[in-house]
């Protein structure tokens, strides 16, 4: 089954994520879509969705948050979401509950999502609290027929209006409360057709975890207690609900379900989000001062975000082939960092081989592996590949993307240490040229 709402990049989950959604995955999940609600976010639902294939990322500009959203916040989710990882424009909409917020300013980021989800034909994940009708009209008049209203909460006849338009209407943890009568008879009654399930943790957590951080795993739990009220056993609305995900989120990927297709890689967007937050995670002067000789003396270490960001989308257009994430995230650092003063140069070929990095006058190639190799085929090639390159007279480091994603400064310090230990060797250029 899959949670169609879930904020598993939320800090709540910090300090144990990978356990949580071993748990929901354990429960019997086999998606789990996880909305962004601000650009500064983007970053983290990425990565948590990179590292765990069965995490689909959805990005979006929250209307609650309408008052931090930036004009460029738009343009980043444009650029965004050209990646083909991402599932989903959302969560946006419309919160005429929360007062704090204008309903102006939160129609004026929704109106220019709607364009891009129409425009991408992506689905939507919508966020319509007290304002039900508003969102239905705005999605009416860009266009928009594909979605999930998550966590529903209004009328029969608003929710027909809806369903009629093709959207499918979540329902999770609000409705488990005996109190709770609207929703219980909406989920009882709508048509199967129409519904989805989602748990929108760690936010609206069902009875039996009452005023305790909600969690992915109770999903088989609320679909439990919807099966009851429809009088269905849970199997037989499980594979509804799934069936009903799948026409949401299916024909963007061209198959049956994106669900059930073999995980994805990491996202090849370039620059990433990821990579933007390594870039706020790392502000200037670089963290490898003081480790690098003459570090700091040769390139400018004061650079604003904004300058950074301008160097990385250089590299980008510099990049003949789109890098992996894991890439172009060491290729930041070798590149821009010019680590230890010396200069690295990307997909180089010698001979037949094309190697990911070389720095060609401390005669060392870091090579990156995307996982494990299970055929012995590509294991002895790798085997043919080092030995040909070690009897070329240079040193091979090889790594695992994941390695580089997770352990960035550790695998950066394995090439610094490995640049240190070069043997002596006559350099042909003078000093100023190496760099
Ligand atoms: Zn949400």
């Amino acid at each position: 089954m899959i949670d169609t709402h879930c904020h598993l990049d939320a800090s709540e989950f910090d300090a144990d994520r990978d356990a949580v959604v071993a748990r929901a995955l354990q429960a019997g999940l086999t998606g789990i879509i996880v909305p962004a609600v601000t650009a500064n976010n983007f970053g983290a639902v990425r990565e948590v969705c990179a590292h765990h294939p069965q995490c689909f990322p959805a990005l979006g500009l929250h209307p609650v948050y309408a008052m931090q959203h930036q004009e460029g916040d738009l343009v980043t989710l444009k650029v965004a979401i050209q990646d083909e990882s991402v599932v989903a424009i959302g969560e946006i909409g419309l919160d005429a509950w929360d007062k704090s917020v204008g309903l102006e300013r939160q129609k004026h980021f929704f109106a220019a999502q709607l364009k891009l989800a129409r425009d991408r034909d992506l689905p939507v994940l919508l966020h319509a609290r007290h304002a039900v009708d508003e969102v239905t009209g705005m999605l009416r008049r860009f266009g928009v027929r594909r979605g999930i209203v998550h966590a529903f909460n209004g009328s029969r006849q608003q929710a027909d209006k809806l369903i009629n338009m093709g959207f499918k209407l979540g329902f999770g943890g609000a409705m488990t409360y005996p109190r709770a009568l609207n929703l219980r008879r909406l989920a009882a009654q709508l048509p199967l057709e129409s519904l989805v399930l989602e748990t929108d943790a760690p936010d609206m957590s069902p009875v039996w975890a009452h005023g305790q951080r909600n969690l992915p795993e109770y999903l088989p739990g609320i679909a439990k207690e919807i099966a009851a009220l429809r009088e269905i056993t849970p199997k037989a609305l499980i594979a509804a609900c799934i069936a009903n995900t799948d026409e949401v989120f299916g024909p963007t990927h061209g198959e049956k379900s994106i669900f059930t297709r073999p995980p994805q890689k990491p996202g090849t967007a370039f620059p990433s989000p990821s990579i933007q937050k390594l870039v706020t995670a790392f502000p200037s002067p670089s963290p490898l001062r003081g480790e690098g000789r003459g570090e700091g003396k040769t390139h400018k270490t004061t650079r604003t975000k904004s300058e950074q960001l301008a160097i990385l989308a250089t590299f980008a257009k510099q990049m003949r082939l789109a890098p992996t994430e894991a890439e172009a995230r060491l290729w930041y650092f070798l590149r821009n960092r010019r680590l230890n003063n010396r200069k690295f140069r990307r997909q180089h070929s010698i001979d037949k081989y094309i190697i990911d990095f070389i720095c060609i006058d401390a005669r060392l190639v870091i090579e990156l592996d995307g996982g494990q190799h299970t055929d012995i085929m590509t294991h002895q090639n790798d085997v043919a590949r080092t030995v040909f390159l070690e009897k070329c007279g240079l040193r091979v480091l090889r790594f695992w993307n994941d390695e580089v994603l997770q352990q960035t400064g550790a695998v950066l310090e394995r090439i610094l240490r490995a640049l240190d230990t070069e043997t002596p060797h006559p350099n042909p250029l003078t000093k100023g040229e190496r760099r």
